[in-house]
């Protein structure tokens, strides 16, 4: 078995008191059994702290938040009272694991970072281009999916990443070959023939069908979705602006390649993935103001939220705001 990561998985280190944002702060802190049950067996000061804090709501354990909506053992130089007394290794899982994603298929791992802590933002928009490391394991299990579905997106994959580096094309243009190219794979996972796919017949055809799409239509979209902080209401308030696609864009294609495009094989639905890591890159370019905090703020409120990401994932396929004939558009406006 493999486990596979990006050259910058391992370079993360939390900034804590430096953090911009901080992933004690809105969401409710889920606390997995055994650490809950740790917890609550703590003597003292520490330990009656935890007592009152811990709540059990439908089945889980979480950590009630404050008035201000933060975490509870959130202190305020900015570490964790568990981490400060107990170190570390006494933190319960999410804790300890945030902001690593882990995606299991069985006989293979992929490792990443989620670009909702925005030091591990930081480093994702940096890097356009992470070479990806490899390890031996030598545990695994039998994947629950089909094997060959598995590899046709295992390499239709790699060949999502070559559409985003061909030189010549901007990342407007390499977006709207890519949701062409998803196309052609779904139909391949639907058990057609495999045909050949090329860059610039695929962008004839794009161009042939765009329409005229409106960003001011897919802020309304994700007006409709869970909102959990003000700042991200305001921001989709405000009118989405035009900016150049830069190296930064291509960083957050292919994180949400990587993230995104291989899930597809839990329900088929490669196209339905294709359009959501599109619109999220076109929905990151038009927010006013930092490219950074907005592409933090955009995973917090939508990654995090798989009812936000399920909702999209519909929307892809019912939402006049989402079609592929107007993504075209939007993609193809300024090529
Ligand atoms: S959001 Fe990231 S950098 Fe900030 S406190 Fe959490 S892990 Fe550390």
């Amino acid at each position: 078995m493999h486990i596979f990561y990006p050259d910058y998985y391992k370079d993360f280190r939390c900034i804590a008191s430096d953090c911009p944002d901080s992933c004690c702060k809105e969401w409710d802190v889920q606390v997995d059994p055994e650490s809950a049950r740790r917890y609550r067996a703590l003597p003292g000061v520490l330990g009656d702290h935890l007592r009152r804090v811990l709540e059990d709501v439908d089945g889980e354990t979480i950590m009630r938040q404050t008035p201000d909506r933060r975490c509870p053992m959130w202190r305020q130089d900015g570490l964790c009272e568990i981490q400060a007394n107990l170190g570390e290794s006494a933190l319960c899982h999410v804790c300890s694991q945030f902001p690593r994603l882990r995606h299991d298929y069985g006989n293979f791992v992929e490792l990443g970072l989620e670009l909702s802590c925005p030091e591990a933002a930081r480093i994702i928009l940096a890097s356009p281009f992470p070479a990806t490391f490899c390890e031996n394991l030598t545990v695994g299990t039998v994947p629950d999916y089909d094997a060959a579905d598995m590899e046709i997106l295992r390499e239709s994959r790699t060949a999502a990443h070559s559409i985003l580096s061909t030189p010549s094309y901007c990342l407007g243009e390499a977006l709207a070959a890519l949701l062409l190219y998803s196309y052609r794979i779904q139909a391949v996972l639907d058990g057609e023939e495999c045909l050949p796919f090329h860059m610039d017949s695929a962008l004839a055809e794009a161009h042939a069908l765009a329409q005229t799409g409106s960003m001011a239509d897919i802020f309304a979209l994700y007006k409709t979705l869970e909102i959990l902080t003000p700042a991200w209401r305001q921001l989709l308030d405000a009118t989405p602006v035009t900016q150049p696609w830069e190296s930064h864009h291509i960083a957050l294609a292919r994180y949400f390649i990587d993230r995104y495009w291989l899930q597809a094989v839990s329900d088929l639905d490669l196209v339905g993935r294709a359009k959501f890591i599109i619109t999220s890159c076109l929905m990151i370019r038009a927010l006013p103001g930092d490219p950074l905090r907005n592409a933090q703020l955009y995973s917090k409120e939508i990654e995090n939220d798989a009812d936000n990401v399920y909702a999209l994932l519909d929307a892809a396929y019912t939402s006049p705001a989402l079609t592929d004939v107007k993504l075209l558009g939007l993609l193809l406006a300024e090529s």
